[in-house]
């Protein structure tokens, strides 16, 4: 579960630039949510602090049950690589590295490395890539170096995944199977999913879309697949 209060993050200290102000909601255990909302209107900087990846001006972040704001350093990158996976729009892979080896590195920083070659070998023909173990990222489609990017999340199991516009580079067929992927770790592996989308047809595949505007929350929607939906909150 992730438990969000009143989380506010102002860039800069001469020139301040509020981004986020005053947000606050819960994300249950296996629902998948949509950010959306404007470019600038802070679906970046939402998910960066709930990434552990920036650190809030204010507001506190529970997530699982840990309270982010007692945690060292040293304790919250242990926590991130362990329980928080990450895909972004430009893939980021090692371009040096092999498929296999892009996706078991991060277990090497956990020092989970026994079975973690195993473990990258079933994880990238979950995504589709058995044929693909030892290409480089530039041998790669875009879809499939963002398919070898959702591998490489998936490495130490964590149970959330965020993921920042991973379909923006993609070509139609792409964003299919990188969505279709989506559903599949939403759906049979119960992964706690938090993606920034600019696609309406995302919608299919979403429990949930919280819309952003100028740093704050103005709409919060429950999809309920053929029954409607149910809005949690509205600033019409
Ligand atoms: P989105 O992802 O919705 O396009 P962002 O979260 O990237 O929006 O940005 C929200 C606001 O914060 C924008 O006004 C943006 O210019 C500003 N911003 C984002 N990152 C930084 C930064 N590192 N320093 C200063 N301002 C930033
Ligand atoms: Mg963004």
């Amino acid at each position: 579960m992730i438990h969000v209060s009143n989380l506010t993050k102002i860039y800069g200290e001469k020139v301040q630039v509020p981004a986020l102000h005053d947000v606050s909601f819960v994300i249950e255990d296996g629902q998948f949510v949509g950010l959306m909302g404007r470019s600038g209107s802070g679906k970046s900087t939402l998910l960066h602090q709930l990434g552990l990846l920036d650190i809030p001006s204010s507001g506190s972040l529970i997530i699982n049950n840990v309270d982010m704001g007692t945690l060292t350093d040293s304790e919250k990158t242990e926590f991130r690589l362990a329980e928080l996976g990450y895909v972004f729009q430009e893939y980021g892979l090692i371009a040096e590295f092999s498929a296999l080896e892009n996706v078991y590195f991060p277990a090497m920083a956990l020092d989970k490395e026994e079975g973690g070659k195993e473990r990258a070998v079933k994880l990238l023909e979950y995504v589709g890539l058995i044929n693909r173990l030892h290409h480089y990222p530039n041998e790669m489609s875009g879809g499939e170096q963002q398919r070898v990017a959702i591998a490489r999340a998936l490495i130490n199991d964590p149970k959330i995944i965020f993921a920042d516009e991973p379909t923006a580079n993609l070509d139609s067929v792409g964003t299919e199977l990188v969505l279709s992927i989506f559903k599949k770790l939403n759906k049979e592996l119960k992964k706690t999913i938090v993606m920034v989308t600019h696609e309406p047809s995302d919608k299919n595949i979403l429990d949930r879309v919280i819309v952003l505007k100028d740093g704050v929350i103005i709409e919060d929607t429950l999809v309920l697949g053929r029954r409607g939906k149910k809005v949690l909150r509205s600033k019409d």
